[in-house]
């Protein structure tokens, strides 16, 4: 993933947004997962449009009834499919699935001293573990980004997900037109290059957690938002209300 140029005025801004989100929501935040990265993997092939109470059962499920991740590849698709059911589109996440533990068989699986294992990506700069994560079908930055810093690997990627692309977009730091793929770059971009994987991590999770608390898809509550003097949305939207 190549990262923009920031805008100097955008990034002040993003590292305010970030420091007044982290004192409502407690910087540093907890990571939620301790997974290996193959295992980080599939759980977000499974978390597409997934709450995560149901992905996190559909993971449970294929991890008990398959003890190896070869086991999991060479399994009749339609087990796969009964064991992810508490997931939306498992009919079309079990083949895909398949697929990937295919191809990373064949590319590293039975090759080398951790069969399995993507642990081998900690020793890659970020962009190439990211580009090669990429590579795989149905892999995109956010996967990419979620498999790296969010698997036990701890590293420096920032996630982006709908709610914190709403956010974004709300305080102006992208253009309403950048879709979430696109925004993973110009976000990340606006961080401070000298962040820790933590500080990165962080800022996923506030901006994420402000979306879900606060700037809500409709009726966000501006007259709350600790952000709102930084958020010509919300600026917009109180003085309608006048
Ligand atoms: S001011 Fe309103 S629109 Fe802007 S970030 Fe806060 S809640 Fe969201």
């Amino acid at each position: 993933m190549q990262l923009s140029l920031p805008d100097p005025e955008l990034q002040r801004k993003a590292i305010l947004i970030h420091d007044r989100l982290c004192r409502v929501y407690g910087c540093p935040i907890a990571y939620f997962h301790d997974l290996d990265p193959l295992s980080e993997l599939i759980s977000a092939l499974l978390s597409h449009r997934t709450k995560n109470a149901d992905s996190h059962r559909a993971f449970q499920q294929l991890t008990r009834q398959f003890p190896t991740w070869e086991a999991v590849r060479d399994a009749p698709t339609a087990e796969i499919e009964a064991a992810i059911s508490s997931c939306t589109w498992a009919e079309q996440k079990a083949p895909r699935i398949q697929q990937v533990l295919q191809l990373i068989g064949e590319r590293i699986g039975e090759q080398r001293e951790e069969p399995w294992s993507l642990n081998f990506l900690a020793e890659l700069p970020v962009s190439e573990a990211r580009a090669w994560l990429e590579s795989l079908p149905g892999v995109g930055p956010k996967t990419s980004a979620a498999v790296l810093s969010f698997s036990n690997l701890r590293r420096r990627a920032l996630a982006v997900d709908s709610h914190h692309h709403r956010v974004a977009v709300r305080l102006g730091l992208i253009p309403l037109k950048v879709a979430v793929a696109p925004a993973h770059a110009i976000l990340e971009a606006q961080l401070p290059a000298n962040w820790t994987a933590q500080q990165v991590y962080d800022n996923h999770e506030v901006m994420m957690l402000h979306g879900q608390k606060c700037c809500f898809y409709r009726n966000p509550a501006c007259h709350r938002c600790t952000v709102l003097d930084l958020c010509p949305f919300g600026q917009t939207r109180q003085s309608s209300c006048l």
